[in-house]
């Protein structure tokens, strides 16, 4: 078939959550982040991939993926919604998940529900440190230290670094400073609340931004800031046509690309509708034969075109490498003007899916060994 394959390394997600993991002190948990799909990789997979591994606490961003998750997970596995009491609390409960509450509307929210149902709800609170998205004001935390909260069952305590990333970014130093004056008052009331600060950024800054919880994504799938990190996927699409130009032909929309030498064009079936980003136009790389070659022209809404001029024997299904150990999401990021998270959470949903090994499977797409 020609189409793009995505092939996911799941040793190597496991592997990363390990190596993650392994930064902390034994007493801290080290959860995961498989929103968005598990990052493109597949929220199901990753999921059971790193239960398997030894994870336990598991964060997504909205109520559809929590039950994705449970659904792979069964019981046991702590799920958390990162955006909060909005994406509805009867289905975040349904799916045994528990709401991150980020605003003093969120808490009223859940309060609300909790006495409907008479049961505690079971709950995290994010408090604002200074990426100013989501989480309590000072404000608003003045009002909950007032406010009756017994019926809620509030399991963890956090925030979130706005440049953890950035080495040295005096921010980061700022945030770990005013969490910790949020510390005092709060272990006194949830004493048996969790604090977490860290995602896969501050897990690299050291044991002061690890408290009782970490929340890695971007690591566990391959890429920055986790320099270390074992890449995860691969992505390839077979030759569909290969064919000579001469000197001042042209290759693709808006003719932006001119053939300077005698040249040889390589058309793949894979472009902007795919998440290959159309920033890649005139920048993009793929490797054919073993050998890197730019792209000729701008990426289209389902084809590329490489300049194959130097690998003279690629022939239609060759398959052409766009992501692997050499050319990786942060190197592709980087010509496309973009960050690894958006190169992962693009792609994948039209590629085939293989999983290697192919032990676990989400249903979507082909599963090989
Ligand atoms: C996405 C997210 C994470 C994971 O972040 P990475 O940078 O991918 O490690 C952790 N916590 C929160 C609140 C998030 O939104």
């Amino acid at each position: 078939m020609a189409r793009p394959i995505l092939t996911i390394d799941l040793n190597a997600i496991a592997e990363n959550w390990r190596a993650l993991d392994s930064l902390s002190a034994a007493h801290v948990t080290t959860g995961a982040a498989v929103k968005a799909d598990g990052y493109g990789v597949g929220a199901a997979v990753a999921a059971r991939t790193l239960s398997a591994a030894g994870c336990g606490t598991f964060f997504v961003a909205t109520a559809p993926e929590a039950m994705e998750v449970r659904d792979a997970l069964g019981s046991g596995a702590e799920i958390y919604v990162l955006n909060g009491a909005v994406e509805g609390l009867s289905e975040i409960v349904a799916a045994d998940a528990r709401p991150v509450l980020n605003a003093r509307t969120d808490v009223e929210m859940a309060l609300e529900f909790a006495r409907q149902h008479e049961t505690p709800l079971s709950c995290a609170l994010q408090f604002e440190t200074g990426m100013n998205r989501l989480g309590l004001s000072s404000a608003e935390t003045e009002w909950l230290a007032q406010t009756d909260v017994s019926a809620l069952s509030v399991q963890v305590l956090m925030s979130h670094f706005a440049c953890a990333d950035e080495a040295g970014h005096p921010l980061t130093r700022e945030q770990i400073t005013r969490f910790n004056e949020l510390v005092p008052a709060l272990r006194d009331r949830f004493p048996n609340a969790k604090l977490s600060l860290s995602a896969t950024g501050g897990v690299l800054l050291g044991a002061d931004a690890h408290f009782d919880l970490t929340r890695p994504g971007v690591g566990l799938y391959g890429a920055d800031p986790f320099c270390d990190a074992r890449p995860v996927i691969r992505l390839e699409a077979p030759i569909l046509r290969v064919w000579d130009v001469k000197p001042g032909e042209t290759s693709g929309y808006g003719a932006t690309w001119t053939a300077t030498r005698p040249s040889r064009l390589a058309t793949l079936p894979l472009g902007y509708a795919d998440g290959l980003p159309r920033s890649l136009s005139g920048r993009g790389e793929a490797k054919v034969g073993g050998r890197i070659v730019p792209l000729a022209g701008r990426v289209s809404m389902d084809l590329i075109v490489l300049d194959v001029t130097d690998v003279p024997d690629a022939a239609p299904g060759d398959m052409a490498v766009l992501l692997d150990d050499e050319l990786t999401v942060d190197r592709m990021a980087t010509s496309a003007g973009t960050i690894g998270y958006e190169i992962l959470t693009s792609l994948g949903d039209r590629a085939i899916r293989r999983y290697k090994p192919s032990a676990v499977t989400d249903g979507k797409g082909d599963v090989s060994a």
